[in-house]
């Protein structure tokens, strides 16, 4: 019969990656519990409105990269291709905004994105998305960068950059479109077709295209890194001056852009070279318009997400050994009725303990100890029964010693020999 596979751009994570992503969630996610951070689960699936407003009907993402499908119902449904639309969301429909007077929310979970799947970019991939409601404050832009520095230190990660730029607010993006409109005009027929509609709907979105002509002429075009409004300069100066108090090595982007609409004034990106031309693997910023575009109180908020598959490939698997792990090996009827008290003992006392269930012979057995990591082997036989003794094999030092064969005390005998 034909195998089913999964889907392209779908994969099962095992072995080393899933110890890499636990590292990666779990260093997160300790850190982000430190800065008072609360953890909330969101849905995969959403109205598909929720995204087209939120994230923009001009973006790649909704144009391009969304898993749309009608439901049974009729409705037209999105799975997830971000955290923050959700979160907003979230914060909304449970009334958190009228609770609390700052939400530090933070999840855990995949996206799913319909793009060429390639190195470390899958069509499902995870995230650790964190989002801040309810300051508008440049230190805490600075605050999340050193949580991210720390999540990163902590992780392993020495090489890595972090890239920050201001796209402005509303007042200072207008004046800006109107200067960029007058400049691509001039040049709309080197643009692409996607771009020459963007020069209608959303010029600003004219900087994401990968086409190499349009990025030649959007290399060369005003910034509005340069045209900031008086309140947006202040504040991305506050917020470098608070990342220079912290220490941290940021280097302003005066091109920096993310694929979405929501964003205002701070928006930052890390990238590492170890993953080629599309290197971020994790980006955020402020979005200080969002929770009311979505009919909430004016309430400013900033958030970041981790590419959880894409940091993985960039930090080495090291399976951390935690505790020792026992192996019973067995020989003849009388030695395997020893499974189970054993079993009881050693995992009652958190002690890891493994035996092969169909042993037929030592050699198979040992092979299997050395398989799981085991770094004790205790060995029983009928000789071993009548003389009241366990053989105790040492794996890593492979030596060999008796203790006798006494349960009650197995567990402390076992912690004198290794203290030896
Ligand atoms: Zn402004
Ligand atoms: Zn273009």
């Amino acid at each position: 019969m034909e195998k089913i596979k999964s889907l392209r751009g779908f994969r099962d994570i095992y072995g080393d990656e899933v110890i890499r992503f636990r590292l990666i969630e779990d260093i997160s996610r300790r850190y982000l519990e430190l800065f008072g951070y609360k953890e909330i689960i969101i849905p995969v699936l959403e109205n598909t409105g929720l995204f087209v407003r939120t994230i923009g009907d001009a973006t790649d993402i909704v144009e391009k990269e969304m898993f749309t499908f009608t439901d049974t119902g009729g409705d037209s449904v999105t799975l997830r291709p971000e955290a923050t639309a959700g979160m907003v969301r979230a914060y909304l429909e449970t009334g958190m905004f009228a609770k609390e007077r700052i939400s530090k929310l933070f999840s855990i979970g995949p996206m799913f994105r319909h793009e060429r799947p390639q190195k470390g970019r899958y069509r499902e991939f995870r995230q650790v998305d964190v989002e801040v409601f309810g300051i508008e404050a440049p230190i805490i832009d600075a605050e999340l960068i050193w949580m991210i520095y720390l999540i990163l230190k902590s992780i392993g990660l020495a090489e890595y950059t972090i890239e920050t730029n201001s796209v402005g607010c509303p007042e200072c993006r207008e004046g800006f479109k109107r200067l960029i409109v007058g400049y691509f005009e001039d040049k709309k027929q080197d643009l692409c077709e996607d771009c020459r509609r963007r020069l209608q709907k959303n010029p600003l979105r004219i900087f994401d295209c990968k086409s190499p002509g349009c990025k030649e002429i959007s290399g060369s075009s005003p910034l509005l890194f340069d045209n900031l409004c008086d309140p947006c300069r202040v504040h991305f100066d506050g917020f470098l001056s608070h990342t220079e108090e912290l220490n941290i090595p940021i280097t302003v982007n005066k091109r920096l852009v993310r694929g979405l609409d929501y964003y205002t004034r701070t928006v930052f990106e890390v990238t590492s070279g170890g993953l080629g031309s599309q290197n971020a693997f994790l980006a955020g910023g402020r979005y200080d318009n969002l929770v009311q575009s979505m009919g909430g109180p004016p309430v400013p908020g900033i958030g970041f997400a981790i590419g959880v598959d894409r940091l993985s490939l960039l930090i080495s698997t090291s399976v951390k050994k935690d505790g020792s792990t026992v192996f019973l090996a067995y020989l003849g009827d009388r030695a395997k009725g020893f499974i189970v008290p054993m079993m009881r003992l050693f995992t009652e006392n958190n002690v890891k303990f493994f035996y092969l269930p169909d042993a037929k012979s030592l050699k198979s057995q040992m092979r299997y100890a050395d398989s799981v990591g085991a770094d004790t082997v205790l060995i029983i036989g009928d000789d071993e029964i009548d003389k009241g003794i366990l053989i105790v094999r040492d794996m890593a030092h492979s030596s060999q010693t008796t203790l006798p064969l006494d349960l009650t005390n197995l567990i402390d005998n076992l912690k004198g020999l290794s203290k030896k």
